[in-house]
């Protein structure tokens, strides 16, 4: 069966590294972006000078008209996943008090609420298919909580909910549903971290530096494989022993 991947996020950081990694596995993955298409189209011809198979197509995950209209083309065009890894994410730092409702529902919704969008949109034809895989990117903070980042920290908690009750309602389907909650990786999410507040966080962290995207994507990669097929509802932490 042909393997076709939608990762969300996929024109930077994780996404771009998981979208390169399975398009090297010979699955053909739909990179898509929101602000950064040349980074997107970017990805996609590193891909597809390798001989493989990619495209790249924009979508807010935070709209269902958007997600609906972004079907609607891949099917057009042939493009049927099977496979979503949702890697489109925000960071937000601040007290609660200091955050305004626009800010919580932003992350709520590319979080959470897409999670729900992408899989009531793809979920049916993958349990049609009686194959299909889907991971989600969570976050240490899911499962521990964070001062200073309550709505994220609330957001992927709730994916991990939502994470293991996909898993027991696709599983006769033929699909898996996980979650990679990492700690911290070095992508352009700690962008605004300086120096001093890196190494404050490697000192943190018992194997004594950030995560890679290329870890994270590696795990995603075995997820997303048949080796992996009687992996579901779980919750994997890819943290470096950085237990909060
Ligand atoms: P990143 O480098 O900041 O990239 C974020 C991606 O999300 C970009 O591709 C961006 O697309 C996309 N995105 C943001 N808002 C979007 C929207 N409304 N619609 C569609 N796409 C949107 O982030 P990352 O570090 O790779 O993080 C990937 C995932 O891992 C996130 O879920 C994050 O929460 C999680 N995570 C990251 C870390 C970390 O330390 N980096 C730790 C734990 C968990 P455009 O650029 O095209 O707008």
């Amino acid at each position: 069966m042909k393997r076709v991947a939608l990762v969300t996020g996929g024109s930077r950081g994780i996404g771009a590294t998981v979208a390169r990694k399975l398009a090297a596995d010979g699955i053909s993955v739909i990179v898509t972006h929101h602000a950064s298409e040349e980074a997107a189209l970017a990805i996609v011809e590193q891909c597809t000078s390798s001989g493989y198979e990619a495209r790249t197509i924009q979508l807010d995950v935070r709209s269902r008209e958007s997600l609906e209209a972004g079907k609607r083309t891949l099917e057009a065009e042939g493009w049927v996943p099977n496979i979503i890894v949702h890697c489109a994410g925000i960071a937000h730092y601040g007290l609660l008090e200091d955050t305004e409702e626009r800010t919580w529902d932003d992350l709520m919704q590319v979080h959470l609420k897409a999670a729900f969008y992408l899989t009531q949109l793809y979920g049916p034809a993958m349990t049609w298919g009686r194959w299909g895989r889907i991971v989600n990117l969570s976050s240490i903070w899911g499962k521990t909580g964070a001062a200073g980042e309550a709505a994220y920290a609330t957001a992927k908690g709730g994916l991990e909910a939502f994470t293991k009750s996909m898993a027991k309602e696709l599983a006769t389907g033929g699909v898996t549903v996980n979650a990679v909650a990492p700690g911290a990786i070095d992508t352009d999410m700690l962008a605004t971290f300086d120096e001093h507040e890196r190494q404050q966080l490697c000192e943190q962290i018992p194997l004594g530096r950030l995560g890679r995207a290329e870890e994270v994507a590696e795990l995603i990669r075995f997820l997303v494989s048949d080796e992996a097929e009687y992996i579901t509802g779980q919750v994997i932490g890819l943290n470096g022993g950085w237990q909060m």
